[in-house]
């Protein structure tokens, strides 16, 4: 079995604080380097951690206990509507998700008698990717309803690539720390920020396959929401693919990429009776988010989708995901909009030869299929392709 226990709140020093639980392995030894999760805020957000239930601690140790075909046994309580969700729902999607997933019991030692709570934090993640400026033009400059109009911006430490669990890790979380700062900034919104160990059970998880990576960056994000679950009522979560997308290309996600393989239905079940989350951006293709934007002062500022980004912040003009985005802003007669924040001449030698693989990636890929659907609906020349 795996246990979850022993919810506590501490200072950890240097004006932070942490709500963390144990995680222990009562049949099996641990391959795990670590004893315990946490979140970690800073002390003067302390009021927003949740540490009356274990409601940030399910998803994973579900997906670790799943994945170890162990029972999971949280020692504490935890919201019923979560419960009734995971124990009925969740758990399949999971085991849909990745071969290696099998059934478990889930158990708990009873419920937190929380209200629904409307009047809270409206909060989104905050990144200068086109999903995320998509989801806070829409719900923070043109939402109406005042309760879904957002009203905090957050960054959490919680993937591989940015955990404070190890030092490249540590880098990038800083240099994105004081980027998506200077966004909340210039926004005029709370910004807030937290980190989580979760990672780690997925950098041995992917040890254990092999090296063959699987992706719980997801349900780590959705647990850093619960985390905050005081203070925060909803939450807008960017989506990567439309509906649509997601039913065509889910199987090439396939234990890999858990967002782009199930959000469209599970977000809608990882929610208490406090706190909701939404899946936002599902109802518009990649290149009809950009074009939202597009003339927005905020993305032409500050817009960044590059892989490899360059020491001073800007985008390549070269890897694949400025390349999607610099035919869609071609297409739309932007380039030069975006002058300051791509290098343009670079991707002015690379576009014919892009634009030739979106022509063969057309119905296997979602971002380059739309991208030629998006030059077709707009008239806009496309080379041919080159006979074999
Ligand atoms: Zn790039």
């Amino acid at each position: 079995m795996v246990e979850v226990s022993n919810l506590r709140r501490y200072n950890t020093g240097k004006g932070m604080v942490r709500i963390e639980a144990d995680i222990n392995f009562t049949e099996m030894d641990s391959p795990y380097p670590l004893k315990t999760i946490y979140f970690e805020t800073k002390e003067e957000y302390a009021d927003m951690l949740d540490d009356e239930s274990y409601n940030a601690f399910v998803l994973v140790p579900l997906f670790v206990a799943m994945f170890h075909k162990q029972d999971l046994h949280i020692c504490g309580k935890i919201s019923r509507q979560l419960y009734h969700n995971v124990k009925c729902y969740v758990w399949k999607i999971f085991c849909d998700y990745s071969p290696n997933l099998a059934p478990v019991n889930f158990t708990v030692d009873g419920f937190t008698e929380s209200k629904e709570n409307n009047n809270g934090i409206t909060g989104a993640s905050i990144s200068s990717g086109v999903d995320a400026l998509a989801t806070i033009y829409d719900h923070f400059i043109c939402e109406e309803i005042p309760n879904y109009k957002i009203n905090a911006l957050f960054y959490f430490g919680h993937d591989r690539k940015n955990s404070p669990t190890n030092k490249s890790g540590q880098n990038r979380f800083r240099t994105l720390l004081l980027k998506n700062q200077k966004v909340a900034q210039a926004l005029n919104l709370p910004f807030y920020y937290l980190v989580t160990n979760l990672s780690a059970f997925n950098i041995v998880i992917n040890k254990l396959r092999g090296g063959n990576t699987i992706s719980m960056s997801y349900i780590a994000l959705y647990s850093c929401i619960l985390s905050l679950g005081r203070k925060i009522s909803r939450y807008y979560i960017a989506s990567a693919l439309t509906y649509e997308q997601e039913k065509i290309f889910r199987k090439a996600s396939h234990d890999k990429d858990m967002s782009e393989f199930c959000e469209a239905y599970l977000v809608p079940l990882i929610r208490t009776e406090q706190t909701e989350l939404i899946l936002d951006g599902c109802q518009y293709r990649r290149v009809e988010k950009l074009k939202r934007i597009v003339d927005w002062d905020i993305a032409r500022k500050f817009l960044n989708v590059c892989w490899f980004n360059p020491p001073d912040g800007s985008n390549c003009g070269e890897c694949l995901k400025c390349l999607r985005t610099l035919l869609a802003l071609e297409i739309m007669g932007k380039l030069d909009d975006y002058s300051d924040v791509f290098d343009i001449e670079k991707y002015k030698s690379s576009s014919l030869k892009y634009k030739r693989l979106c022509l063969r990636k057309y119905n296997k890929a979602p971002f380059e299929t739309e991208n030629v659907d998006f030059a077709r609906e707009n008239n806009y020349p496309m080379p041919t392709l080159e006979k074999k």
